[in-house]
C-alpha cells in the first residue's frame, strides 16, 4: 500500500472543466426534479437561459435528458418539460460477498432490467470466485442486451478495500484474498469505467440518493450484520478516511476488558452486538441448531431470553452510534442489515440510547430512521455508485457553438 500522504488537488480550472460542472450541475438539477422547464433550472443553478438551452441541447443529444411534452399551469408562453431518460443508458451493479455473486443491470432511473444469482461454494477459492464473477456478468450483460449502453459498473465486496488501487487489500480469515486488484480486473474485461466500494458506503449513498436520508447532506450509515460497518457520506461525498478503512464502527471498544478482537483491539462491538455474535450467544443458551430466523420469530412470540439479548445488542450498538454521532456530526443516522429483522424491538432501544448520549442540542437536531431497503440497500447500493459515478462523468458530445 502506498504510505505517502494525499496531496492535495491545486483548484485551477479550464474552460472545458467549467464546462463539465455546467453540463453536471444542470443534469443533477432535472434529476432532482421528476419534471422541470428550462428556465426553472436556469433559476436555480444560477446560469443564463441561453447557456442553459445550449447544455440542455447537449444533454438530449447525448441520451440523457428527454422532452415531456408541455407543463401545464403555466400562465404565457408555454414551457416544455424536462426529465430524465429513463432509457438513455445503463450500469451493471455486482455485489460480492462470501456466500454469492449477485448481477444487476440498472436503467438510469435504478430500475433493475435484469437480475442474476449465484451462489459461490467455496470462497476460499478467489480465482474461481473471481473467474465466476466475470461469467455471471457478461451473461447479464449480454441477456439484457445492454453492452453498448453501458456507461459504468460498481462494484461492492465485503472490506478492507483500497479505493484509489481499487483493490480488496485483506479479508479476516482468507488467506487467498490480499492485494486482489478487483477493480482492473473488471475494467480491462469489459473496457467500461468501474468502482469499487465496500458495502457500508455503497449502502449510505443507495439511502441518500432513494432512500431513508433523501434530502441529508451528511448521513451515517451503520450495517448491523455478520460485522458492523458503517457508511459515511459527508457534505454529498463519500467519506473513506487516509487508508480507505474510514467506518470501522465494529471495532470501537465498547468494553476495556472484553475479549480480544482479531482487529488488536479488546471489546470490540462486533463481538457483541453483530448478528454473529448475538447468533453465537443465542445458540450458547438455546441449543446450536436456532437459526437467525427463528429467533426473530421467537422474538415475535416474546420469548424472554431472545428479547433480553435482542436488547442488549441493540444498547451497544446504540452506544458506539452515539459516539460516531459526536464525532461526525450527521443529519440523518440510517440503520440497517440483518439485525434491523427485529423491527421496532431492536432499532427502539438501538435509537433510544442513541439519543440519551447526545447533548440535547445535538440529540434535537438528529433523525434516527430504520432502512427501508434492508438487505437490498446493498444491492442498490452497487446501482446508486455506478449511477452516481456517470452523474459526475456524463459522455456529453462536445458541442459547436457555445
Ligand atoms: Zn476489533
Amino acid at each position: 500500500m502506498n504510505m505517502n500522504m494525499n496531496k492535495k488537488e491545486l483548484p485551477g480550472k479550464n474552460i472545458e472543466d467549467v464546462q463539465k460542472l455546467n453540463q453536471v450541475t444542470v443534469l443533477q438539477c432535472i434529476r432532482q426534479n421528476e419534471q422541470i422547464c428550462r428556465r426553472q433550472v436556469a433559476d436555480m443553478v444560477g446560469l443564463t437561459p441561453g447557456t442553459v438551452t445550449n447544455i440542455v441541447r447537449d444533454l438530449i443529444a447525448s441520451g440523457y435528458v428527454v422532452e415531456t411534452g408541455y407543463l401545464s399551469g403555466k400562465k404565457g408562453r408555454r414551457a416544455v418539460g424536462l426529465a430524465i431518460n429513463r432509457r438513455g443508458f445503463h450500469v451493471l451493479g455486482v455485489r460480492l460477498s462470501r456466500s454469492s455473486i449477485v448481477c444487476r443491470v440498472f436503467n438510469p432511473k435504478a430500475e433493475v432490467i435484469l437480475a442474476k444469482t449465484a451462489v459461490i461454494e467455496d470462497f476460499e477459492d478467489a480465482e474461481r470466485v473471481l473467474r465466476s464473477m466475470l461469467d455471471l456478468m457478461e451473461e447479464v450483460v449480454e441477456e439484457s442486451g445492454v453492452r453498448s449502453s453501458l456507461q459504468a459498473i460498481g462494484v461492492i465486496t465485503p472490506g478492507p478495500i483500497n479505493f484509489k488501487e481499487g483493490k480488496i487489500t485483506h479479508l479476516h480469515g482468507n488467506v487467498h484474498w490480499r492485494d486482489v486488484p478487483i477493480r482492473s480486473l473488471i475494467q480491462d474485461h469489459f473496457g467500461i469505467p468501474t468502482i469499487l466500494e465496500h458495502d457500508a458506503n455503497a449502502a449510505a449513498l443507495a439511502e441518500v440518493l432513494f432512500g431513508e436520508a433523501r434530502e441529508a447532506s451528511s448521513v451515517l450509515y451503520i450495517a448491523v450484520g455478520r460485522g458492523i460497518g458503517a457508511g459515511l457520506v459527508l457534505d454529498g461525498e463519500v467519506y473513506r478516511g487516509y487508508m480507505g478503512t474510514a467506518g470501522q464502527i465494529g471495532h470501537l471498544s465498547v468494553n476495556l476488558s472484553g475479549p480480544p478482537c482479531e482487529c488488536g483491539g479488546t471489546g470490540c462491538l462486533t463481538n457483541y452486538a453483530s448478528s454473529r455474535a448475538f447468533l453465537k450467544q443465542m445458540r450458547q443458551e438455546l441449543g446450536s441448531d436456532v437459526s437467525l430466523e427463528d429467533l426473530v420469530t421467537l422474538a415475535r412470540e416474546g420469548h424472554p431470553v431472545v428479547l433480553e439479548g435482542v436488547k442488549q445488542a441493540a444498547i451497544y450498538t446504540g452506544a458506539a452510534a452515539a459516539g460516531a454521532v459526536n464525532l461526525v456530526n450527521p443529519a440523518v443516522v440510517v440503520f440497517g442489515d440483518e439485525m434491523t429483522e427485529f423491527g421496532s424491538l431492536w432499532f427502539d432501544t438501538a435509537k433510544e440510547t442513541l439519543l440519551s448520549r447526545l447533548a440535547p442540542e445535538i440529540r434535537a437536531n438528529t433523525k434516527v430512521r430504520l432502512s427501508t431497503f434492508g438487505q437490498e440497500a446493498f444491492l442498490l447500493g452497487t446501482g446508486a455508485i455506478a449511477l452516481e459515478y456517470v452523474w459526475q462523468n456524463p459522455i456529453v458530445t462536445p458541442n459547436a457553438v457555445s
